[in-house]
């Protein structure tokens, strides 16, 4: 043990090392490679890592592999902490280069998010053009007739996913690009901040130097001028230069309010392209694909059910696959089709089915019994009517809650004791009758209730 302490490189290539088979090579290469240890002091492995922002990143990301790492090399938990390097020399380097096998070079740091990638993207007509594109830009960025690549669309549709993914992939195609990633925010705090300083020369120089820059969300320029004249020249200094610029926007730049007018029709020089909101099978392609990278498997019965109420929002779909982990592992409960209703419910905020109507059901029955929906709702008591009727105010009571007396109302003004009895038929029937029974499973599952 004292012998690996005073032995530290040798240490930290094996940390090094099987970290590697535990984490994609980018990975490594973005956080790890750059990392010099440098010594054990009060026990502590100590790690020099380049600036505050690495530090905070790898802290948040991996530490949980380190502590396995460090494990693994001494047969037992080792406490490390990280600095950030003052100057290091270039002799420090050749030699931690040397032992590594693996050249360090000045690492430029984008806060690109390493989960972002094309791979785990679920593509769908509503959103293919954009990945296309995206994938396009990525492997061949500066080309003209992309240039800007504008993805723009409503909250939660994966416009930060694919900017990201085009990074990433960029710098896996190419590791010595400069990428420059920010959201219109911090860009604009920069600049603020840059005069304040009286550094804008420095900012202008930063962006300039990109190779491919990257702006989340510039919706939030509005209003801006002072931002907006920046960004304008940064923008067509790296245009004529032939570097990459990708936005992201929440709506066609042409309908953008509070931009100036030079700066839309640069965007619109480019290449614009939105993402939609997903339709069923792809929501319940994200969802198959959310859950299995939170390592649960769920029956697909819960898949349809929550890809038929959550619908807007693919950061939703995400959350409540997180949520319903979350609480089935609080609670050490089991994951049922009641903890999953109950955590659907609480996202669209209120009683699932809220966009399921009487109306609704009615026009359902009307179709699967051929039965019409005047009818349905009438006096007729001819047997297939009121069987249509019956199974019609079953689903109600069933799906819904609705009241008895409601029930009664709406279906031709009966009194809640002709429900109680039609409730009650049903019930009989679908215990004994293949086909009421199917009747009743298959409109339940076009509502999407085919789990409860
Ligand atoms: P936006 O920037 O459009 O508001 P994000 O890119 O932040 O949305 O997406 C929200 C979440 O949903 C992210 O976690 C993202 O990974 C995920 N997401 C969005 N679209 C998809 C998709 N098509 N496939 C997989 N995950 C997606
Ligand atoms: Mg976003």
């Amino acid at each position: 043990m004292d012998n690996i302490k005073n032995n530290i490189t040798e240490a930290w290539l094996q940390v090094h090392g099987y970290l590697k088979k535990k984490l994609p090579g980018h990975a490594i290469h973005a956080w790890f490679d750059p990392i010099v240890p440098t010594g054990f002091r009060n026990n502590y492995f100590l790690l020099e890592v380049p600036n505050q922002f690495f530090l905070e990143w790898i802290e948040s990301h991996y530490k949980d592999d380190i502590v396995k790492a460090l494990e693994n090399t001494y047969g037992e938990t080792i406490n490390y902490k990280f600095l950030v390097s003052k100057e290091k020399t270039q002799k420090d380097k050749d030699k931690i280069s040397q032992n590594l096998g693996v050249e360090i070079k000045p690492k430029r740091f984008n806060n690109l998010n390493l989960k972002y990638i094309f791979e785990n993207f679920i593509v769908g007509s509503n959103n293919e053009f954009a990945k296309t594109a995206s994938e396009s830009v990525s492997n061949n960025p500066g080309e003209q007739n992309f240039n800007p690549l504008i993805i723009y669309g409503g909250v939660g549709l994966g416009k930060t996913h694919l900017m990201h993914a085009i990074g990433n992939q960029a710098l896996k195609n190419n590791n010595d690009l400069n990428i420059v990633n920010i959201t219109s925010e911090q860009f604009t705090l920069d600049f603020v901040n840059s005069l304040r300083k009286n550094k804008t020369i420095e900012f202008a120089q930063n962006y300039r130097s990109s190779d491919i820059l990257l702006i989340d969300d510039i919706q939030f320029f509005r209003g801006k001028e002072q931002t907006q004249e920046q960004f304008f020249h940064t923008f067509n200094v790296l245009h004529q230069s032939g570097k990459q610029i990708v936005l992201t926007a929440d709506k066609f730049p042409g309908e953008m309010k509070g931009l100036q007018s030079r700066l839309l029709s640069r965007f619109q020089s480019g290449l614009c392209v939105d993402v939609q909101p997903p339709n069923f099978e792809v929501r319940v392609a994200i969802l198959l694909e959310k859950a299995e990278q939170n390592g649960l498997s769920l029956d697909y019965s819960i898949i349809e059910f929550i890809a038929r109420h959550i619908k807007n929002n693919v950061r939703e779909l995400e959350g409540t696959i997180i949520r319903i982990l979350a609480k089935s592992s609080l609670l050490n409960i089991e994951i049922n089709s009641q903890l999953v209703a109950e955590v659907v419910k609480e996202r669209v905020g209120g009683r699932i089915g809220n966009d399921v109507s009487i109306e609704n059901i009615v026009k359902k029955v009307s179709e699967v019994s051929q039965v019409k929906e005047n009818d349905i709702v009438g006096k007729s008591r001819k047997m297939e009517i009121a069987e249509a009727r019956q199974v019609s105010m079953y689903l109600c009571r069933d799906i819904m809650g609705t009241s008895l007396n409601n029930i009664g109302m709406f279906f031709g003004g009966r009194d809640h004791t002709t429900v109680i009895h039609a409730l009650k038929t049903v019930n009989e029937k679908k215990a004994n009758d293949a086909r009421i029974k199917k009747m009743i499973t298959s409109i339940r599952k076009e509502l999407g209730f085919s789990f409860l």
